[in-house]
């Protein structure tokens, strides 16, 4: 990998062996030639295995015996031999290393107190390079003239900063400059002095509870203190978010445990090299402000990443909100030009510098489910890393994605490139990233789809940008992709299977191929076909956008369904929170003969059961009442809800409307939301179970895959796989890809190429 402190590494253990040779990178990876007695080639080999730096994960390590003419007289790095090789995989940003960490608050040190101290194992990569090979000229460092100590350094084999490329030091690098909303310079970095004194200022705002923009890795963040709920109040108004989480960032893991309830896996988790935000329980002794994540039992907790990172909390013991510096749905600003006339209307204080991002990259967001990582946001940390599959690519894909949580993947060979979360696709700028997302990747791997994927939906921008896409050098072939199709095959690949399986798509909304919308899928999947077993009964939405944003909407449509008018004598909390006059005229919209969407979303089930328990009418971000829902369960039990299975001409429907009789009389005898919500969770869960079974009937097929925004939700999760295997299927589910839609484009790509390649 590209930008770890390998080569070094191997220089180094090279002379302590005193062996002579040669190391280079080449498309095949790293090259070693050694000559010396076998027994230190041997120990060499060995150190090798189990001693490389932390941040080079080795695949494979191959040996073989040549007959090598040539006789070294030393051992040396070759830096220009295939340097320029492009498919060197280049490295994801990387947390400040031990050594570094060591250094910066070492008083003795030349970077004692520099925030933009790295070394070969550690710093940012994949956000400053601008084009490859992996050179300083070729990142945003190429500005800063290094001083005669840092060259020295970064030419000296041994060292740890040989050919560092983001080396800097106070002399010659990167400064910290603060500002106030009206661009007035009020502070600026240099010397440790100087720093320390920046970051006391810094931290006397957090107390006065100001908001500040402070640059990160792949954009800036807006941070306040976190156990202060007028500042983190401040900001959510300002940054016109209602109620949708704000991640914390925490000094160090004693603090995180004393705010929440915290277990091995999720400190291994927290601590990764690519310091993601962690959804964590929230401990019950203590919170942060309210406003943080409001109506949530789980905190997006991270851990610092950046020396900049540790700096702030050297001088500031609280924990801090950090959530992305932008307004509401609009992509992170990353660029100091366009910092003030974006954000001045939310922070008071700006902390930049000139180290310059050249590609935004969002932070990443996970949670530990059954021990293991569940990534839900790929992003910072872990991107550009490619993804190796079981698959050979006939020719270079280049896949799209969808409207919400967009990636893009582009394939070649047996690799799969996953983008770093783009967004939701809802605005020209959003758009404009995923363009220069993907002309960043087709330079940075060398590569020319000659095959488009896109989502099925004609008015996804994502959609759009494909039907658009053009290459003057070549011929490509569009394919078009459905959506849920996409989902279980992100699920199959990332999972190896490549046979056919019995696919459970679960989520909010996608492209059917009836006209339909879809979102409680049963499908066979295959990488180049599917066949739609069954789904979820349909209901028509009343309305599109404002069904959604309206659960309460969606619970009048079910109810209809099942009781026609006599739903408006019901004796429940709905009825008496919305104006009859609403009501009548979501009925009335129901009844009129305007088409109304269809729909199969098993998203709309939980919002519309969510609203008419009372606990939530309307929604501010996307997936809040199923969140709200299934947090509302406290006490588990075996207790369900009648979901059953009927056929029909379009498969095996998964049936609700004795479900719906039996919420409706559980609200009308008073039953708590919580009790509610387990019987309905469960209820699913048995229902999805009858399918499976249905489905291996018909097909003998034993492997089942989960996948879809609602796997989200843990219990649901955990609840169906136990299910299917106490019945003898094999379960598959993600980790490494997300359930939701950014695990999207890589369905399309693998798609695209199984289609492409049976057409062949
Ligand atoms: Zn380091
Ligand atoms: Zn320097
Ligand atoms: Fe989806």
């Amino acid at each position: 990998m590209q930008g770890v402190g390998f080569r070094p590494f191997i220089y180094n253990l090279a002379r302590r062996y005193d062996l002579t040779g040669e190391v280079f990178n080449d498309s095949r990876g790293v090259q070693i030639t050694v000559q010396g007695i076998p027994a230190s080639i041997e120990s060499f080999e060995n150190d090798i295995r189990i001693k490389s730096p932390p941040q080079s994960r080795i695949t494979a390590l191959e040996t073989d015996i040549i007959d090598e003419q040539t006789s070294y007289t030393d051992f040396r790095i070759d830096v220009s031999a295939a340097g320029g090789d492009k498919s060197t995989a280049i490295s994801p940003d990387l947390n400040v290393c031990p050594d570094c960490l060591r250094e910066l608050f070492d008083p003795k040190d030349r970077r004692y107190l520099y925030p933009f101290i790295n070394c070969t194992n550690c710093g940012p990569r994949y956000t400053i390079i601008r084009d490859i090979p992996y050179d300083r000229p070729k990142t945003t460092m190429a500005s800063f003239q290094m001083c005669s100590r840092c060259q020295q350094e970064y030419d000296d084999p041994a060292n740890r900063r040989f050919h560092a490329q983001p080396n800097a030091c106070p002399v010659c690098g990167p400064q910290l400059s603060l500002y106030s909303s009206d661009r007035e310079l009020i502070g600026k970095g240099g010397d440790a002095q100087k720093n320390r004194g920046l970051f006391k200022v810094l931290a006397e705002h957090f107390e006065a509870g100001r908001i500040v923009a402070i640059k990160g890795i792949g954009g800036f963040h807006l941070a306040c203190d976190a156990t202060n709920e007028k500042a983190v109040a401040a900001l959510r108004q300002r940054k016109y978010r209602q109620d949708k989480p704000f991640a914390v960032m925490f000094p160090d893991l004693n603090t995180i445990r004393d705010f929440c309830r915290i277990n091995p896996a999720e400190i291994e988790l927290l601590q990764s090299v690519a310091r993601p935000i962690v959804l964590l329980r929230k401990s019950e002794s203590r919170d942060v402000a309210y406003s943080a994540a409001p109506n949530n039992h789980y905190l997006g907790a991270m851990l610092p990443y950046t020396p900049l990172h540790y700096l702030i909390f050297r001088f500031w013991k609280r924990p801090l909100i950090m959530t992305s510096g932008n307004v509401s749905d609009e992509p992170i600003v990353y660029r100091n030009e366009e910092l003030f006339d974006r954000l001045s209307s939310i922070a008071d204080y700006f902390l930049v510098h000139d180290r310059m991002i050249h590609i935004r990259c969002d932070d990443s967001v996970t949670r530990i489910w059954e021990s293991k990582p569940y990534i839900l946001r790929r992003s910072r940390g872990y991107v550009p890393q490619e993804l190796t599959i079981d698959r050979r690519f006939r020719r270079q894909v280049l896949a799209c994605g969808p409207e919400q949580k967009n990636t893009f993947t582009l394939a070649k060979d047996r690799t799969v490139y996953i983008s770093q979360h783009i967004g939701d696709l809802e605005n020209y700028e959003v758009l404009k990233a995923l363009e220069e997302g993907v002309t960043h990747f087709r330079s940075l791997f060398d590569l020319n789809p000659e095959i488009i994927a896109y989502d099925l939906h004609p008015d996804y921008l994502s959609t759009k940008y494909a039907l658009d896409y053009q290459d003057e050098n070549r011929d490509v072939r569009k394919i078009g992709i459905q959506h849920h199709h996409a989902h279980a095959v992100s699920c199959m690949i990332e999972n190896g299977l490549n046979h056919p399986v019995i696919a459970l798509v679960l989520d909010g909304t996608g492209y059917g191929e009836d006209g339909t919308i879809w979102g409680g899928e049963f499908l066979i999947a295959e990488y180049n076909r599917y066949h739609r077993m069954g789904h979820l009964k349909t209901v028509a939405m009343p309305g599109a956008g404002a069904a959604i944003k309206n659960p309460w909407q969606m619970a009048v449509a079910f109810l209809y369904q099942v009781f026609a008018d006599d739903l408006l004598e019901f004796e429940i909390p709905l009825l008496k929170a919305i104006p009859k006059e609403s009501v009548q005229l979501i009925l009335q919209l129901i009844n009129s003969q305007q088409s109304l969407p269809i729909t199969s979303s098993c998203g709309r089930l939980f919002d519309a059961v969510a609203a008419l328990c009372g606990l939530r009418y309307k929604v501010n971000y996307e997936g809040q009442a199923a969140v709200e829902f299934e947090q509302s369960i406290q006490k588990i039990s075996d207790d369900s809800y009648d979901f059953y299975t009927s056929a029909e001409d379009s498969g095996i429907i998964l049936n609700w409307d004795r479900m719906l009789k039996q919420v409706v009389a559980d609200i009308e005898q008073r039953i708590p939301i919580g009790e509610i919500a387990v019987r309905f969770h469960n209820g699913l869960a048995g229902g999805l179970l009858k399918v499976a079974v249905a489905i291996r009937n018909q097909t003998d097929i034993n492997d089942v895959v989960l996948s879809g925004g609602v796997f989200m939700n843990i219990y649901l999760l955990s609840r169906l796989k136990k299910l299917l295997e106490n019945k003898g299927f094999y379960v598959y589910t993600h980790s490494v890809v997300p359930c939701n839609d950014g695990g999207i484009s890589l369905g399309q790509a693998v798609i695209a190429d199984g289609i492409d390649q049976r057409q062949q």
